[in-house]
């Protein structure tokens, strides 16, 4: 079938809007086909033979399967979900839809590895990058000083992030940081509530009445399966058996297609949280029976440092009726009350914490109140509910080798203080931008980074870039000319997705064990290079205990001697094609046989390890569910802190229990009267890549007018300022400010201002750069009381109009 430009923009639209639920009408969809007609670049697939080939897409690290249809086996024309993979079922994201034009698009890709001297980029052979890569890094271990190298790694969870952070340690440095995510929060939850690893997973398709605080379940949160469940929920015969009420500030996509939207004040989603347990306490609603030797600190004890404390029943009781969370959460008493009763008395009920995507880490007693919440209902560990999701059994890392270079400069604490000033929080990029900012001298000499492009994205990026200005030596992996990568002194382009190999375990929310694997497709298109073999070809430059820690040939070897762990654990099964629909996943025979199917199929899972199907324990010092952590008060012992000093706003046993915490906003509200709430949203992405040239089609007018970005401001508000529909006006905050225009709309709470992110790009190509503003440029970033973690749902603006 030949595909020509228009029936190729219908089939892509069409495969968004039908994934993704999305509101854009179709005839939008024929709008773009005429808007586009000048493009050079749609593919038009030329003549030959047909082939397929699986892999996984990378650009939101929830490791979906991609079928790539091939011609004559060299050139990449489609992109589709793998119907198999029972992480997408055959779905994808709009981004994902884009990888083929990220992969071909010239204009965004580094074409091969570069150097920036005297004022400019300079084409170099990959002999001349290493060497200089090698040379550094070996020039600041040779002076004792390995923590001056600093990492950033935006991949998810999977070996090159292991790679990466072992990497650092057997070099020396303690400075290895990830992009801040929400699964950082729900991390730090596993383990001083559950005392687990591994990731939270929660069972969707199963729940029956579902609470969201904030999630954007229809804008990308968790993975495909999120919106695979909501389809399943609201297909015909299955109305009604699943409730879905969303508790959030904005009218957005997921507010509007929920069966309750409960409009809540910003930033109070704990406390109303609280009003529900309250309600589920005060009339013995819920599931407290299946508690009982199950939980910890729900009534009173002593905790594991000898102090006596009454519990969470009698502090939710005292502090939390809903009266008073009326008060904070501007939702009524009686709704508090009605919603907490219908959700104790759903057989299945489901409390989700998380704001947007996900991208946002979240207050840590803000989630620790949600997981309280399902405790109470009895939704731990159960089908239909929330519990920790074990890792596949992958080989163990070997213990790495560490000489008295590393070890001396691991005893150095990070620059971030996460593990020191912040004992529960492992990485913390703003504030690593906070302190080489404001520092005479860095204390950093080398910037590395890779897959993430925080000169953009970072919470703060204002404060990043000017910590990236003072380091004396940037590099950066990107396969992209991302904002980053423009400002890096050296530039060594990875392989695209399509060329190199790819893996990932569980992503967020998912409620069984998954392992993905994806092959190179195609080969290299520019001189790029793979940054894992990179990485591991530096290693053995490095000789010594270094070269010792990575044995491994190639990233290949590296990824067979991690699957045989899967294959001699016997556990789990590998999609073939046809198992999901026939529901006869395969078993494996040998680690030949896995490795095998898992490249040509591309994944792994274990459904007997689905949450509720296991007996799950909690490895908490009480053995039991904590209410009140123990690890709590043990980590602010062992770190010596005094949490008045870390600004946590209660004292003695509330400190160990969830309880609400009103996040600081900078700012004056007399010259800064509007609360910008940041939006993400389903069509528009922002990650290692921007939205693509044809996500940039699909934006109406109330996004993007021109290249100017559309806030959305309540009526009321805008006639406050006499501002009319369409306005140019000036949005303001201390941090910054931008020419946007504005959009009237009821969905969006009087004395806020919803702002869109993803926009403001000065990197990649004229089809993003220059539209909109960067609302990370206008943020004011706060640190979560207890984890330190970046909050940046509100911040102070003031409108002028232009
Ligand atoms: S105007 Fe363009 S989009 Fe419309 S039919 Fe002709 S070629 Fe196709």
């Amino acid at each position: 079938m030949k595909l020509d430009r228009r029936g190729f923009v219908k089939f892509l639209v069409g495969g968004v809007v039908g994934t993704m639920l999305s509101p854009i009408p179709w005839k939008l969809t024929d709008d773009i086909a005429i808007w586009t007609q000048n493009w050079p670049w749609v593919p038009n697939p030329p003549n030959g033979a047909n082939s397929f080939k699986n892999t996984i897409s990378p650009f939101r690290g929830d490791g979906i399967g991609v079928s790539v249809r091939l011609i004559d086996q060299k050139r990449a024309v489609t992109l589709s979900g793998v119907p198999d993979n029972p992480i997408n079922q055959g779905g994808m994201s709009c981004i994902d839809l884009s990888g083929v034009q990220y992969h071909y698009n010239q204009a965004v890709r580094v074409k091969s590895p570069m150097v920036f001297r005297d004022g400019a980029f300079h084409a170099i052979s990959w002999e001349e990058a290493t060497g200089l890569f090698i040379g550094k890094l070996k020039e600041i271990r040779d002076q004792g000083t390995p923590e001056k190298v600093a990492l950033v790694d935006g991949s998810g969870p999977g070996t090159m992030k292991d790679l990466l952070g072992r990497f650092m340690a057997c070099y020396g440095s303690p400075n290895y940081m990830s992009m801040p995510n929400a699964s950082d929060t729900e991390a730090q939850i596993l383990k001083l509530m559950y005392g687990a690893g591994g990731t939270m997973g929660y069972d969707l398709e199963n729940a029956d009445f579902i609470i969201s605080f904030g999630c954007g379940l229809l804008e990308g949160w968790g993975s495909q399966r999120t919106l695979l469940a909501y389809k399943d929920w609201r297909q015909e015969g299955n109305r009604g058996k699943t409730t879905l009420i969303q508790v959030a500030a904005n009218a957005s996509t997921t507010s509007s297609k929920a069966d309750q939207w409960v409009a809540i004040a910003p930033g109070a989603e704990g406390a109303f949280a609280l009003g529900l347990a309250h309600v589920i306490l005060k009339e013995n609603l819920g599931n407290l029976g299946a508690l009982t030797g199950r939980a910890f600190g729900l009534g009173s004890g002593v905790d594991s440092q000898a102090m006596s404390f009454s519990g969470f029943r009698d502090l939710v009781l005292e502090e939390y009726g809903p009266d008073k969370v009326t008060q904070v959460t501007g939702v009524s008493p009686e709704k508090i009350q009605d919603l907490a009763r219908r959700f104790a008395k759903a057989k299945s009920p489901l409390a989700l914490p998380g704001r947007g995507k996900g991208t946002m880490p979240g207050g840590l007693y803000e989630f620790m109140a949600v997981h309280s919440l399902n405790a109470l209902v009895g939704a731990v560990n159960r089908s239909g509910g929330v519990g920790p999701v074990m890792s596949p059994p992958l080989t163990s890392w070997p213990e790495p080798a560490l000489d008295s270079v590393a070890e001396k400069g691991l005893r150095n604490a990070r620059i971030d203080g996460a593990g020191s000033r912040y004992p529960f929080s492992s990485s913390l990029l703003h504030q690593f931008a906070d302190v080489v900012a404001e520092a005479p001298k860095s204390p950093v000499e080398m910037l590395v980074v890779y897959k993430s492009n925080p000169a953009h994205n970072a919470p703060s990026s204002k404060e990043f870039n000017r910590a990236r200005s003072k380091v004396p030596f940037v590099v950066s992996f990107s396969s992209f000319w991302d904002e980053t990568t423009k400002n890096a002194n050296l530039v060594m382009p990875n392989h695209s997705f399509l060329e190199r190999w790819e893996d990932g375990t569980t992503p967020a929310g998912v409620p069984f064990p998954t392992y993905v694997l994806g092959a190179p497709v195609l080969p290299p298109l520019f001189d790029t290079r793979p940054t894992a073999d990179v990485i591991l070809e530096t290693t053995k430059a490095l000789g010594g205990s270094i070269a010792t820690s990575f044995p491994w040939k190639s990233y290949e070897d590296l990824l067979k001697f991690r699957v045989a762990g899967i294959a001699a654990s016997q556990q789990g099964v590998v999609s073939v094609p046809g198992s999901l629909a026939e529901q006869q996943p395969r078993g494996f025979s040998s680690a030949g046989d896995l490795w095998s199917s898992l490249t040509e199929n591309g994944c792994w899972y274990d459904p007997s390890q689905r949450i509720g199907k296991t007996a799950t324990g909690f490895n908490t010092p009480s053995g039991k569910f904590e209410f009140y952590c123990n690890g709590i008060s043990e980590g602010l012992r062992q770190a010596g802190l005094d949490p008045k000093r870390l600004n946590v706003s209660v004292q003695g046993e509330a400190v160990c229990m969830a309880h609400f915490e009103p996040a600081e906003v900078e700012g004056d509200p007399q010259r800064y009267p509007l609360l910008m709430a940041p939006e993400e949203l389903a069509y528009v992405f922002e990650g290692e890549v921007p939205s693509s040239p044809y996500m940039t089609k699909i934006w109406p007018d109330t996004l993007l007018k021109g290249n100017t970005l559309v806030i959305h401001i309540n009526p009321e508000d805008a006639h406050n300022q006499h501002l009319y529909e369409g306005d140019p006006v000036m949005i303001e905050s201390l941090k910054g400010s931008a020419e946007v225009r504005v959009h009237l709309f009821n969905g969006v709470r009087p004395g806020t201002v919803s702002m869109a992110e993803g926009f403001g790009h000065t990197g990649f190509d004229g089809y993003i750069r220059d539209k909109g503003a960067n609302t990370r440029d206008m943020t004011t970033v706060a640190s979560d009381a207890l984890s330190g973690m970046p909050l940046w749902w509100g911040t102070r603006v003031k409108l002028t109009k232009v």
